[in-house]
């Protein structure tokens, strides 16, 4: 019996959410490509964090910042220098892996901290040969201009948060807000994983949505706690299930270099070596980055409160969340089978994508009984006219019962049958996804049923 994530990942590939990037040259770990379903997904997950968090709040605006930076940006920052994992090497089949993982494993299996020559390669099962750690740095270089030597050396962004700290000055100047506030901005981010994997889990090119959250240093504590509240709601009011996220407070030692406090959110995606995995983290980080890019640079970064007269660096609570990764959890949690009867009386099982209606891919799909020019012709038309406010699908392959389940599988939450006797009585049948419930609209009441139901 196949694992929920093994019965995902093969949806995914087969429904066109997600694509091995560079499949017909053998494929990479590092990224995938997203497929006309998956695209659609991960847009509606951006623009309900969006909506949500930055058009939603008057506390907030929104950033898009380029992902190539100096490398004093990084100098300044700290990734440069503590940015690194130890990489362990086996040498009987040089096999490259995380120490802190292999160690962690061990701790989780066996109660304790391993000696060097306990540790098990993950890839070909030799115990004892793995190397003592040696530091690697997680960030990708390139090289601008003509000549690749140290003037032009420059590094994608880890994380999309430097853009916001520097822009910082230029927010508040543009558009006069003042502590409380926040930057949100969403995109890529790159790091060189040493072992990328488990699907779009860890992969080196990946999407995040980020908040930069700047405070007067003594409210912090509370803006961090509601922050993580606020986190965790996001995702229970798409639909996720609670009894699958969980906090995890990380303690000291295993904190990002510019964190004081973070508590992750991890899911439980249901990896073969062990359930859960991070899902995002919140962090204080505190005046950290603010303090050293006025080290580095020169400019003050900091804010001047007029009424106080008072000049002073913000502490800053950072939000982050990993979109592909939260792509990852909407599909394993939306993902269930359950029993639908069949139109030879019989029962199937039936696979359905449970997706907030407002993440699914394709809102509704338009199904004309026959391929009959009197009906594909009108329903062609129905199709259209709703194409103008959301992702519509016409299908008109197939029994009706298999063009459901189609649906069914990728999430649609209604699916609009146009039958014969909508010529008769100009009204189709719209059935619910989770309900399978069938119901006659006329139709010219189809958008505002759909508008009222979908909530988008
Ligand atoms: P991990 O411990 O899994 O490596 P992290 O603690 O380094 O993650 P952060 O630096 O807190 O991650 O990044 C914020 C979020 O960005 C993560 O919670 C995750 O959702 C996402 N993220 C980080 N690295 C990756 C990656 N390699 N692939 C996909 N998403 C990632």
């Amino acid at each position: 019996q196949p694992s929920t994530l093994d019965q995902v990942t093969n949806l995914a590939k087969r429904r066109g959410f997600v694509f091995q990037a560079g499949e017909i040259y053998g494929g990479s770990r590092s990224a995938w490509d997203y497929g006309p379903l998956g695209v659609e997904l991960k847009e509606n997950i951006k623009t309900q964090w969006w909506n949500n968090f930055v058009r939603g709040r008057g506390d907030m605006v929104g950033l898009d910042s380029s992902i190539i930076l100096p490398r004093q940006v990084w100098e300044a920052s700290g990734h440069v220098e503590t940015f690194v994992d130890p990489l362990a090497e086996c040498t009987a089949c040089n096999h490259r892996h995380r120490h802190d993982h292999l160690v962690e494993a061990f701790e989780d299996k066996h109660g304790r901290t391993p000696a060097l020559e306990e540790l098990v390669c993950p890839n070909c099962g030799t115990r004892g040969k793995m190397t003592e750690p040696r530091t690697f740095s997680g960030l990708i270089r390139t090289f601008l201009g003509p000549v690749a030597d140290e003037e032009g050396l420059h590094y994608l962004r880890p994380e999309t948060a430097q853009g916001m700290y520097l822009n910082f000055l230029n927010v508040v100047n543009a558009s006069r807000k003042k502590p409380p506030f926040g930057i949100g901005q969403t995109g890529k981010a790159f790091r060189n994983e040493i072992t990328p994997g488990n699907f779009i889990f860890r992969t080196r090119e990946f999407e995040q949505m980020e908040i930069q959250f700047f405070v007067p240093p003594a409210e912090a504590d509370v803006w961090f706690d509601q922050w993580v509240n606020q986190a965790q709601d996001w995702f229970f009011d798409l639909g996720l299930n609670p009894e699958n996220l969980r906090q995890y407070n990380v303690p000291d030692g295993e904190r990002a270099h510019y964190s004081s406090v973070t508590i992750d959110l991890e899911y439980k995606f249901g990896f073969a070596g062990g359930d859960w995995g991070e899902l995002m983290g919140i962090a204080n980080r505190g005046d950290f980055d603010l303090t050293n890019h006025t080290k580095g640079s020169g400019t003050k970064m900091q804010y001047f409160d007029q009424a106080s007269g008072e000049r002073y660096t913000p502490y800053v609570i950072e939000p982050s969340w990993g979109l592909t990764r939260s792509l990852m959890a909407f599909l394993v949690d939306a993902y269930s089978e359950d029993e639908a009867p069949n139109t030879k009386g019989g029962i199937d099982t039936r696979t359905v994508l449970r997706l907030d209606p407002r993440l699914a891919p394709v809102k509704a799909a338009v199904l004309p009984l026959s391929k009959k020019a009197e009906l594909a012709e009108p329903a062609n038309k129905l199709a259209d006219a709703l194409r103008k406010r959301w992702n519509i699908d016409y299908d008109d392959a197939g029994a009706i019962g298999r063009r459901y389940r189609r649906h069914d599988e990728i999430g649609t939450p209604y699916c609009v049958t146009f039958d014969f006797d909508s010529l008769e009585d100009n009204a189709v049948t719209i059935r619910d996804r989770d309900s399978m419930a069938q119901e006659r609209v006329s139709l010219d009441q189809v958008e505002a049923y759909l508008a009222a139901h979908l909530g988008v």
